[in-house]
């Protein structure tokens, strides 16, 4: 059963991600985001005459990690091709990519839904193109399309799958898994939101029982993995219904508008014919030497599902925990950070998945801006052990240290928030709240044990949390036993 009632989607995604090199893909302008419209051209990405372009040879390294990560084939002789095409942000009129002969074929990619089963989606291509630049439409009042030629040559990876794809969570899982690898290779921040990731989502239904792909239709302009899944939904149940009516679906190209939660007809679909593609004549074909690959291989950073084993079997964590810190590279640091200098792993795992997330959710920070350091984080646990706060207390020193970047040190002296340990004064407490309840008292020494809870919470609350809960029960029930 399905819900799509004798229809299966069949889904393709290609996607772009932009490489976080120093510098352009052919040039030596600075590759920088925010930095002032058109500062960061050179005559070489304006496509003017007679510029040459060279090869970035950190970009290629890049597209190599990411090859060598999805298990597919390297190409040690590619071809970079000239696609033309017209566009206002092209100065060039054309984009340097691959066509015939890419850098990397084959691969897959292993993803897990949110149900945990797990899939694998095989991988058709990943080659190396640059980008175009940017059209700003800033307002509706505004005469003119303003152009920001900065991102032009900016190098890119496209990463085309098979139609492995068969559903809107299938794409939103694979998706979001191919960020992980970006991430954990350290070549691309794959931030779709900032355009750093994009992806177009190829879709086609197949009537129950037929082997043969229909006609397939591309949704463009797709600004987050959510986005992606709405785009899907929507054109799949485009499709089905068109197919029901007796109609044929048309080859096109999809805008997919997010306000409207609707596609719109962009133009029908190019063909590789309408490009014009041919050999770049100002490039050599690109080569790869053998040695260099293996020394790219050997440095490859461990990726996500490595180390989701590793986690589990090296800090015995809890898999469900493992899993959110292999997700992110940068938390994954930090909770081995912490690690270095504090070793009880499922407390770690603890603050970093409740009160860390918690707060990095309601700041929206990510875990680098974050004002604790993982060794700021291990002396507040360990000041828990040493018994000079208690949990309580902790949590409440630990927000502000989030929000003022001071230490647990300075915060429990300055607040005069130390546990108190000594005898005598937690005996003048104990013995206040026993002669404030006598009722609770009577009903305690007649069998009611559980009460204890009780008389240690007022304590607590009589002390503003700072008496060692311990303590306090052993005195307790010392005295209320008589
Ligand atoms: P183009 O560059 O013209 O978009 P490609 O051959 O590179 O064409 O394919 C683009 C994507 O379309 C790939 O991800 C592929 O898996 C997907 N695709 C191909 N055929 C179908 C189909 N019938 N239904 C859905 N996706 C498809
Ligand atoms: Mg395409
Ligand atoms: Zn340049």
């Amino acid at each position: 059963m399905t819900v799509y009632e004798g229809y299966k989607p069949v889904i393709g995604l290609e996607v772009h991600a932009q490489l976080t090199t120093d510098s352009k893909m052919f040039c030596g302008c600075k590759v920088s985001y925010g930095a002032s419209p058109n500062s960061r051209t050179c005559p070489v990405c304006l496509g003017l005459p007679g510029a040459l372009p060279i090869l970035n040879k950190k970009a290629v390294e890049y597209a190599l990690r990411m090859i060598l990560a999805v298990g597919g084939e390297v190409a040690l002789h590619s071809v970079f091709t000239r696609k033309n095409y017209f566009y206002p942000d092209l100065p060039k009129g054309y984009q340097i990519s691959q066509y015939s002969q890419p850098v990397g074929r084959g691969g897959e990619i292993k993803y897990s839904l949110e149900n945990g089963r797990t899939k694998n989606c095989r991988l058709n291509r990943i080659h190396l193109e640059e980008d175009a630049g940017k059209s700003l439409h800033p307002s509706s009042k505004e005469r003119y399309t303003r152009l920001d030629f900065n991102r032009c040559g900016v190098p890119l990876i496209e990463i085309v799958s098979e139609p492995d794809l068969k559903s809107p969570e299938d794409a939103y899982s694979y998706l979001n898994k191919l960020k992980q690898i970006l991430q954990c290779l350290e070549i691309c921040s794959a931030d779709m939101e900032k355009g750093h990731l994009r992806c177009d989502a190829n879709v086609s239904v197949l009537p129950k029982g037929k082997k043969k792909l229909g006609v397939r239709t591309e949704v463009k302009n797709l600004n987050s993995f959510k986005g992606v899944k709405r785009a899907l939904k929507y054109e799949i149940a485009r499709q089905i219904k068109i197919l029901r009516a007796g109609g044929t679906v048309k080859p096109v190209t999809l805008w997919w508008d997010e306000n409207r939660r609707a596609a719109r007809l962009m133009r029908t679909k190019e063909t590789s014919e309408d490009y014009r593609y041919f050999p770049e004549p100002d490039l050599w074909p690109l080569a790869i030497d053998m040695p260099w690959l293996d020394s790219i291989r050997r440095s490859l950073k461990e990726l996500p599902d490595h180390k989701y084993n590793r986690l589990v079997k090296q800090y015995k964590i809890r898999p469900y925990d493992a899993r959110i810190l292999a997700a992110d590279r940068l938390l994954a640091d930090y909770f081995e950070n912490v690690i270095a200098c504090y070793n009880n792993s499922r407390d770690v795992v603890n603050w970093i998945t409740t009160e860390i997330l918690g707060i990095l959710d309601e700041t929206n920070e990510s875990i680098t801006e974050f004002k604790i350091s993982p060794a700021m984080l291990a002396e507040l646990l360990k000041s828990i052990d040493d018994g000079i706060i208690s949990g309580r207390t902790a949590r409440q020193v630990f927000r502000e240290m989030a929000a003022t970047g001071n230490s647990a040190a300075r915060i429990i002296t300055s607040r005069g928030l130390r546990q108190i340990t000594d005898k005598k004064v937690l005996l003048k407490e104990v013995d206040k709240v026993i002669t404030a309840n006598p009722k609770q008292v009577e009903k305690y020494r007649s069998g009611k044990t559980a009460l204890l809870d009780f008389f240690i919470g007022e304590v607590m609350k009589s002390t503003q949390g700072r008496a060692n809960p311990e303590l306090v029960s052993d005195l307790l029930i010392q005295l209320l036993k008589k």
